[in-house]
């Protein structure tokens, strides 16, 4: 029987190179008709066989290009064409902009193997083009500026096709059929190199960003959705610069390596580990250093664990051909605390002081996207620390269905928003600490980019409850829509729920630095039982002044005074490093009468800063340069082999360590070692965790454990915790698909949102 299909194919369809995939495969069966990308995904419609079509739809599933993901094939019959428009053969069509846009932009792909080929190929006529891409790989997100993925809504617009990349462009059977960034160096992009703010007249640019990254230069160069400082990463000297100039002082950097068997060179790599660093996405990989290397201990200092990547873009591939240099340094090229540089227009004088020269190009990037960061977690199971480049703006479905679209805010440290629409979370890339004005106008043209890209007016707004948050003024300057304030550790255990689809009550288990808590304090060391739209706080770490606000995050010592003093009163002193009344002789005194007085001292119960207390106490880290170094300093020096552990008292709701402290302050007597004892800290937090879920499984006859925030991008607590609740017959969740810090927030934020506002209509 002859029939004639319509069938809209949804998903990851566009920029993948699905349009010629389908021209193949209907041309191949013998089917006529047409393909054509639309507002909603890529709509096509066939006439044939009925069993012919069938097996053309299997064929689609099954033989799809590599980095397109269906979500829905919807078909319907029509009737066969009348004798006046008979197709006879199959087409493709002029792309279609339909009222509703649904389709989705894919994410940033690195360089495939077979541009990789031409890449090197002296006989190729892209042989060395720092700009060579397919349907299979390049640019796409960070060039977009509007669907449907269509190369005038991109930046290679400007850019006219030769004939030879028009001929590839318009031929069905070639692998750059449609290819929107395509380009050769007759007509596409080229390099430039610029030094003390000028652009050189040379021949070539690459030559001479290798010669000074071999002589020791820090070049800043533009990738894919910014520009990296980068220096040559065994040149000590040139790190030390680096840091210098970029006034971080011990914040780990990230290394580009030449190739995988440079990698192994200076790490020990999983299986796993290798094939998330040679995938599609190419994130940073946080693996573990060998001893001693060829890389400057300044890229990484006190650390075992660096964050590692290879080359993304063909320009990144030849930076390292006949190179001197198999590492480099690659680190975002900003202002402390600013956002990555992108714009060319503002290049030249915002990085005039940080780099000696700029390898820079004329493809203009539209939308920022830092490097992701992903780590294993038990060797197996991939997780985020940062959701960036290569990721978004994939999609993460969750298991409801958004009934108005959301724009959730996010937090304030490590800023993502996110967009829910239907049953998908579109998580922003990593936005940054929104500290300052370029960071809040950054985010803002992130939000309406998205808005844009995908349609999306939100109705509903989610914020975090802190009232000062830059995040929370956004969303409550916004008019016309319903605000929903969403508690900060709620958002963190709803957005783990929102990952995996869990929707009956869970124990959650929200350790981080610290949010704003439903009382008014500081909460971070919480125990709830929750579901997406209410939770409970069983448990939380006793709460102690946090004396000095916020000088106390960035100085842990000020954090033990703190458990000191509350724990053992005017005798808090000779619990104290000797070391300390000399080096804080102005303040240390005095932290008492501040905690007393209640003077910018509110309480908290934060396991972060717990774990600040620690640090600080055995010697480890008791001032920081960066975000949980503390914390990250002591589990560095933890010791798996090591069983014995420090004891909390769970007197319910409160949790005490105070028979952490004496057990850990008689080690100290001892002169037991910092890894002695930061191994016991560790096992006594997961020996703590797996007795309060013992207790709750037993009131509750809950099984489903959560754990969330900060605290837990500590692996080795991550992993061990894991084992145990396992080990316990828990079903243990994390989150996988977006950061257990705050920048994953923003989904919880949206997931919490929908759940109230579905149970006020039921009323
Ligand atoms: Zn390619
Ligand atoms: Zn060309
Ligand atoms: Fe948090």
């Amino acid at each position: 029987m002859k029939e004639r299909r319509r069938i809209l194919v949804s998903g990851i369809v566009q920029g993948v190179g699905f349009r010629p995939f389908v021209y193949t495969l209907a041309t191949r069966v013998g089917l006529v008709g047409h393909v054509r990308n639309n507002s909603r995904g890529v709509a096509i419609e066939v006439e044939g066989e009925a069993d012919v079509i069938n097996s053309f739809l299997c064929a689609l599933e099954r033989e799809k290009p590599p980095h397109a993901v269906i979500e829905k094939i919807q078909g319907q019959v029509v009737p066969l064409s009348t004798n006046g428009q008979t197709m006879r053969h199959f087409s493709i069509q002029e792309s279609q902009v339909l009222g509703i846009k649904d389709a989705l932009i894919p994410a940033d792909i690195s360089i495939c193997d077979e541009c990789l080929e031409e890449l090197i190929d002296p006989a190729d006529r892209r042989y060395h083009y720092p700009f060579i891409n397919c349907t299979n790989c390049g640019p796409r997100f960070t060039i977009i500026n509007d669907v449907p993925y269509d190369r005038p809504f991109t930046t290679m617009a400007p850019f006219q096709m030769c004939p030879a990349c028009q001929a590839e462009y318009d031929d069905p059977g070639s692998r750059r059929f449609h290819a929107q960034p395509n380009a050769c160096p007759t007509c596409g992009p080229n390099l430039q190199w610029i030094v003390d703010g000028q652009e050189c007249n040379t021949l070539m640019p690459l030559t001479e960003a290798q010669h000074q990254l071999a002589q020791g230069a820090i070049v800043a160069i533009k990738g894919i959705g910014g520009y990296h400082l980068a220096c040559d990463a065994t040149n000590e000297k040139a790190v030390q610069k680096l840091r210098r100039r970029k006034h971080r002082k011990e914040k780990p950097m990230a290394i580009m390596a030449a190739d995988l068997t440079a990698v192994l060179a200076i790490c020990n790599i999983t299986e796993a580990e290798a094939k998330l660093l040679t995938g599609p996405e190419r994130p940073i990989v946080l693996v573990k250093q060998r001893l001693k290397t060829a890389v400057s201990p300044a890229v990484v200092p006190q650390h075992h664990r660096v964050g590692i990547m290879l080359p993304y873009t063909p320009l990144h591939y030849l930076l390292f051909v006949n190179a001197p240099f198999s590492y480099l340094v690659m680190t975002s090229a900003n202002q402390r605390n600013e956002p990555i540089v992108f714009e060319d227009a503002v290049v030249k004088t915002a990085l005039s002081h940080l780099a000696d020269a700029i390898l820079s190009h004329n493809r203009a990037i539209f939308a920022r996207c830092d490097d992701s960061v992903v780590e294993m977690v038990n060797k197996k199971l991939p997780r985020f620390i940062r959701r960036a480049r290569g990721f978004a703006p994939r999609p993460l479905s969750v298991g409801f269905e958004f009934e108005k679209p959301v724009l959730a805010v996010g937090g304030h440290l490590k800023n993502s928003f996110c967009l829910g629409k239907g049953r998908r979370a579109f998580l922003s890339p990593h936005m940054g600490d929104l500290e300052n004005m370029e960071t809040l106008n950054a985010y803002q043209r992130g939000v309406t980019h998205f808005q844009q890209l995908f349609d999306c007016a939100p109705e509903v707004v989610a914020h975090d409850l802190h009232p000062d948050y830059l995040s929370t003024r956004y969303a409550l300057e916004q008019s016309g829509v319903t605000t929903v304030a969403v508690q900060h550790h709620h958002a963190h255990i709803a957005s783990v729920m929102a990952e995996f689809h869990l929707s009956q009550p869970v124990i959650g288990f929200a350790f981080d630095g610290t949010g704003f808590g439903s009382d008014g304090t500081i909460w971070g060391g919480e125990v709830f039982i929750a579901d997406l739209k209410q939770f409970e706080r069983m448990a939380h770490l006793e709460p102690v002044s946090l004396p000095g606000g916020h000088l106390a995050i960035q100085q842990p010592w000020r954090m033990t005074v703190s458990w000191l003093y509350h724990l053992y009163g005017s005798a808090w002193q000779s619990h104290c490093p000797q070391t300390w009344s000399k080096a804080y002789a102005a303040v240390l005194p005095f932290l008492p009468q501040l905690i007393d007085k209640q003077l910018n001292a509110p309480l908290t119960s934060s396991m972060g800063r717990l774990f600040d207390a620690v640090s600080a106490l055995i010697g480890i880290c008791d001032s920081t340069t960066y975000e949980g170094q503390a914390a990250v300093e002591l589990m560095s020096q933890a010791d798996l082999s090591i069983r014995e552990r420090y004891a909390f008292d769970v007197r319910w709701p409160i949790i005490d360590p105070a028979p952490l402290f004496s057990q850990l302050l008689a080690d100290l007597q001892k002169g037991e070692s910092a890894t002695a004892i930061s191994s016991k800290f560790h096992n006594g937090v997961v020996e703590l965790i797996t007795a309060v879920c013992l207790e709750l499984r037993e009131q509750r006859k809950i099984n489903q454990v959560v754990l969330s925030g900060g605290v837990f991008q500590n692996s080795l607590l991550l992993n061990r915790t894991i084992k145990q609740l396992e080990k316990h017959n828990f079903e243990p969740f994390f989150n996988q698909q977006v950061p257990p810090n705050d920048g994953g927030l923003a989904l919880g934020q949206a997931a919490v949102a929908h759940a109230q506002l579905e149970a006020q209509r039921c009323v």
